[in-house]
This record gives structure tokens, sequence and C-alpha cells, in this order.
């Protein structure tokens, strides 16, 4: 680990002053930061503290809207009675991932903006465009078994790890983010980016821009969801491929329906093909096979992931057949 300076910003104005410093980020729960430190892939000149920011409420707005805060912890959120009743899908996804001690520090901020776990990311010998831009990326001819199969290019095919995002790209969130110049608002699928030609950068947040919350606007139906997650072992692993689904249906036939996939793309993947696929069908097997073959239409296979394009399809069927199990019971 290489030194660096550190500081404690004690508001909002005085976290962005400091970190459009050349070299700064943001420590929250460090969860994710802390890690590539020690790895020297993310080697911060100087570290802005904001754990002392009052960002860590969960609100409901008079519109329905529930505003999470990005202090706000994950486990927190995960078992907030709000979150639990109006997005089980949303608390579900947050205990899919990572375990107890690293939710309990994990923020709602923090985890939109998770690195990659891919081997070569975290291996500062290994070639990786993403670390460093225009050295190569060794996991296009490498093993790239986890490696994604959506969103790619030839200059990056990492996943983004993140569970919780995966749910709020399905449930319309959005990201309020805070600079020098104010407030920006940004729907929350196009908060991260594809790799394209430059995957060292994964979102829109601007130097010094601050996460300060997410809102997730309501959405009745989303009583009725799940996220289902598939992986190597039953706990504490990455999505192979994960599921992130809501469904209406009225008098036999889909009227409205929410998906996003995990595990498969080089970002949280919403697939507004596969929904469209849905709507105005009666919920069956062969409905949801089409819807399937529609959010992987546009998959690229590598080497050694290949595998994944079926398991994301079994995936998104099994999730859609559980979602509509819930509303027959
Ligand atoms: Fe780096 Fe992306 Fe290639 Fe992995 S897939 S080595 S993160 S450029």
């Amino acid at each position: 680990m290489e030194p660096f300076k550190y500081l404690t910003a004690i508001d909002e104005r005085s976290a962005h002053d400091s970190a459009t410093e050349s070299g700064a980020r943001y420590l929250a729960g460090g969860t994710t930061l802390l890690d590539l430190m020690k790895l020297n892939v993310e080697r911060p000149a100087l570290l802005v503290d904001i754990n002392k920011l009052p960002l860590a409420r969960i609100e409901e707005l008079a519109d329905g809207t529930v505003r999470v805060g990005a202090m706000v912890r994950n486990s927190d959120m995960a078992n907030h009675h709000v979150i639990r009743s109006r997005y089980p899908l949303l608390s579900r996804a947050i205990l899919a991932g990572a375990s107890p001690q690293l939710r309990n520090m994990a923020t709602t901020g923090g985890n939109l903006l998770q690195r990659t776990r891919c081997y070569y990311f975290r291996d500062s010998s290994a070639s990786c465009n993403k670390r460093n831009p225009g050295a190569g990326c060794a996991a296009v001819e490498g093993y790239n078994r986890i490696h994604a199969v959506l969103g790619t290019s030839e200059h990056c095919i990492a996943t983004h790890p993140s569970d919780l995002s995966v749910a709020l790209a399905a449930l319309d969130a959005v990201v309020r983010l805070h600079g020098r110049s104010g407030e920006r608002i940004v729907p929350f699928t196009d908060f991260h980016v594809t790799p394209g030609d430059h995957p060292e950068r994964e979102t829109v947040i601007e130097p010094g821009e601050l996460i300060t919350a997410v809102d997730i606007p309501p959405l009745p139906f989303a009583t009725r969801s799940v996220y289902l997650k598939v992986r190597d072992r039953a706990s504490y692993a990455f999505a192979l491929a994960s599921a992130a689904v809501a469904l209406d249906v009225k008098a036999g036939a889909i009227r409205d329906a929410r998906i996003a996939l995990g595990g498969v793309a080089t970002k949280p993947w919403r697939a507004r093909e596969a929904e469209r696929t849905l709507l105005g069908q009666r919920p069956d097997a062969a409905v949801y096979r089409a819807a399937a073959d529609a959010a992987l239409a546009g998959a690229v296979p590598r080497t050694h992931n290949a595998f994944k394009i079926d398991l994301a399809k079994r995936t998104l069927v099994r999730a859609l057949t559980l979602v509509w199990a819930g509303a027959v019971q």
C-alpha cells in the first residue's frame, strides 16, 4: 500500500472541494476501496472520509418515492420495513451479496461503485485496460469463465459485481449526485456505462461529484418480485447469473414487467426486450423462454464463459416462474 493523505469531510461542500484534488477518492464503508489499496490496484493520493455526512436516512416522500441516503448501510437497507414490504427483490438482492459483516459496513453509494472481480484487474502485474488504459486486456484471450457476455467490447469483458444495482436497475431508480455546480439526477440505467473504448470509465460521475441518495419510485406490483442469484457456492460468492424480476398479472395476462440481469453483463443489465416480449401474454413456460431468448439475444461468448448464456436464460425463466407462483398464492 502506498502512502496517502486522509481527511474527514464535515459537510458536502468541504467534501466536494477536497475531492476535486487530483487522485482524491471518497471513503465510505471502504469494503472495496481498502481491499484494492492493499493490492496496489487503487492508489489514491487523498482519502476524503464521508462517514460524518448526514446521508444515512431512508425516508418516504409525499409522492411515494423512497429515498435511500448514500451512507445507509446495506444491512439497514435490506432489513428496513419499507424496503422489505414494497420492494422484496431489493431486500433479497442485498442479502444475496457478501457476508453479514461486509453488509454492516458497505454503503448504498459505495455498492453502486463496486469494482469488478476480474482476476486480471485485481492482479497489478497483469495487462488490464481498466486499471491501466491502453495496456490491453488479459481476459479476452485468458481465463474468462466469470466474465461478461453482454455489453462487452474488445477492450474489456469484465462483469459488474453488484447485486443491489441489478435490483435498482429493474426498479427504475434514480441516482442523486452533488457536485460543486449543484445537484443533478441520473436515471439508474444511465448511471453505469459499458466499457466501449474506455473501460477505465465505469459511471457518469464527474470528478468531485458525490452520490447523496438513490430514489426508488413507487411500483405497486413490485410487492411480488424476486431476485434469483446463481453462483458457485451457496453464500459469499459473486453471481454467475442473476435475475431481478417483477410481474404485474391481471385477468390472466401480463400487463407490465421489470427485468434486470446480473453476473453476465458489464453493467447492471436492464432487459427491456425481454419485458416487451412478455406484455399481453399469458404467464407460462413458453412465454418465459421467449423472454429469456430476447434478453440474451445480443450475447457474445468467449472461450470459457459460453455456459453463462444458457445459465442466464434458465435463471430468468426460473425467476419468472417463482414470481408467478407467488402471484397466485
Ligand atoms: Fe481489465 Fe476488463 Fe480486461 Fe478484466 S476484462 S483484464 S478488467 S480490461
